[in-house]
This record gives structure tokens, sequence and C-alpha cells, in this order.
């Protein structure tokens, strides 16, 4: 969970907390009203021992009394000036009624947090809006600046009788198979050009030279690994692939789905991100008479 999901979340919560305490509020204060009353009233039901038990909340000049009458949940409440408090401190004393003196009024941090819930949502909500717009600005500003870049790429090897046939990282049963200094995979190669090409990294001779003995016989899924690890230094994803394998023989369509798959593996992507087409070349040149196998491929890369 991100922050921002985790403020919702406890935003979300308070909110409902406080609704939760204001209906509370609502449903106990229709139980026991508290009638306001006037001194004298106040001392007359002190005198009639109506009062049960009372607080007293001081203030600067006055202080408030709330009383809970005797037999019934009902409060009355009065203001006094701080003069009144010891003749009514002691007549409540005589009237052998409870006295609570507090000199802030306890529970006040309730009513004010019940007062200003309204408000503390408000501004909740406000922020919640305001992060909302903020994070849909950005999301727009990236979008802005993302880039769209295209590369091509080629390959060809001769096929010679009595080598594996590997295309996209797949080896297909048939009687010849590509000369190269690596597995001779074209789809692979041609990739890897098209995506080198398309985030500006040069091309599979400068990252993979067939002059070094490294490669000699290398399985080409290693140079799509190693490719895909360059774009992500640089920031850049890959968006699409789509390629065109150019051979007589054999058939490549039905092998497709697990080219697609090798080649989505090593590329780290899902396989929707690559398409496949196979053509022959109608029998001209030397594609066409089953002397290679080509491969044409064009990548597109987003830059952020
Ligand atoms: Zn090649």
């Amino acid at each position: 969970m991100n922050s921002s999901s985790t403020a919702k979340t406890l935003l979300f919560w308070i909110s409902i907390v406080f609704l939760g305490i204001l209906l509370w509020k609502l449903v106990s204060a229709n139980k026991s009203p508290t009638e306001v009353v006037s001194y004298s009233d106040f001392l007359q039901m002190i005198d009639n021992k109506e009062v049960l038990s009372s607080k007293i909340y001081l203030q600067a000049n006055s202080a408030n009394v709330y009383a809970l009458l005797r037999g019934s949940q009902k409060y009355v409440q009065t203001t006094i000036a701080t003069s009144d408090l010891p003749e009514i401190t002691a007549r409540l004393k005589d009237a052998g009624a409870k006295i609570e003196i507090s000199e802030v009024k306890s529970g006040d941090w309730t009513l004010i947090l019940l007062n200003a819930a309204p408000l503390i949502l408000l501004v909740g909500f406000c922020l919640f809006l305001m992060r909302q717009m903020k994070g849909n600005a950005k999301r727009a500003l990236v979008l802005q600046a993302a880039t769209a870049r295209t590369g091509i790429g080629y390959d060809l090897h001769r096929l010679e009788y009595g080598r594996p046939l590997i295309v996209g990282g797949i080896e297909l049963p048939f009687d010849k198979g590509p000369v190269g200094h690596s597995d001779g995979d074209v789809l692979a190669h041609a990739l890897c050009d098209a995506l080198l090409g398309a985030a500006g990294l040069g091309d599979i001779g400068t990252h993979f030279p067939d002059t070094d003995p490294k490669w000699n016989g290398a399985n080409s899924m290693l140079f799509l690994e190693h490719t895909k690890k360059l774009l992500d230094e640089k920031q850049f994803a890959i968006e699409h692939v789509d390629a065109v394998v150019i051979t007589e023989k054999p058939k490549l369509g039905p092998h497709f789905p697990k080219m697609r798959e090798a080649l989505a593996k090593a590329l780290g992507v899902s396989i929707d991100h690559i398409h496949l087409k196979a053509k022959t070349n109608e029998g001209v040149d030397a594609i066409g008479r089953g002397e290679a196998i080509a491969a044409h491929v064009v990548a597109t890369l987003t830059s952020r």
C-alpha cells in the first residue's frame, strides 16, 4: 500500500468515526435533553432537594452548573457568577447533592471535536480532492513526457544440413539449420537489433561481437536478456514488437505460441507485446531455394 492510499484509508476511517460520534451524540442528546434554567429556579430546585448531583465548570468570571435531577435522567443547566459559587456549593452540600468542580469542562474536547467534525470532514475531503487532482496532473505530465521510439532489425543466416534450426528461442524439427557464430537465431538477432536501434544503443555486433569466443554457439536468448537490461538502465519500456520471419520451409506458424512465450520471457514482457508473422519467398532467390532464413523486426519503445 502506498502512502497516498494509506492516507485515504485513514481519512475514510476518521470520517466514519466522526459520523458515528455525531450520530451517537444526536441520539443520546434526544434521550436526556439539558434544560437551561434561571439562577433563581435553580436555587429553588436545590432547596426542594430535586438535585441529585452537579458538575460545575469554572470559567474566567462565571461558572456553568450542570445538575442531574433526582428520579429522572434530566439535566438542567445554569450559568452563575463566580461570586455566587460559595453560596451554590453550600446549598448543594446542604441538599445532599454530589458536587464535582472542574477548571476546564471535562469532555470539552469531545464537544470541540464534534462541532469541528463537519469542518474536519470538509477539509479532509478538499485535501483528498487536491491529492487526486495533483495525481492526475502528474500522470498527465508523465504521459506527455513519454516518447515513443521505433527501431528496425534485420538478419539472415545461411542454412546447412545437419545443424539445429533455432528460431525465436525454439528448436524446430528440420534437416537444416543456420550457420552462425552463436545459435544463429535470426528472429532473436533481428529483434536485438530493433530494440538496440530504437534505444540508440548500437547493434548486436557492438554488444556481442562474433570475434569473441564467449558467444560461440551461445543461446541467443542471452542476447535478448542482456538487451533488456540495457533498455532498463536507459529507462526504456518495450511497447510492441512486430516480426516477419522468411523461410521456405518448415512452416513456422504452429511454433509461434512457443516462440512468443520464449521471446516474451527473455524480454520480461507479456506475450501480447510480441507479434510474429511468417512468409515464404515464393521460391525466389536464396531464401526461396531454402538456402537461407531471414527476419525483419520492428520494435517500439517508450522512454520516460
Ligand atoms: Zn544472426
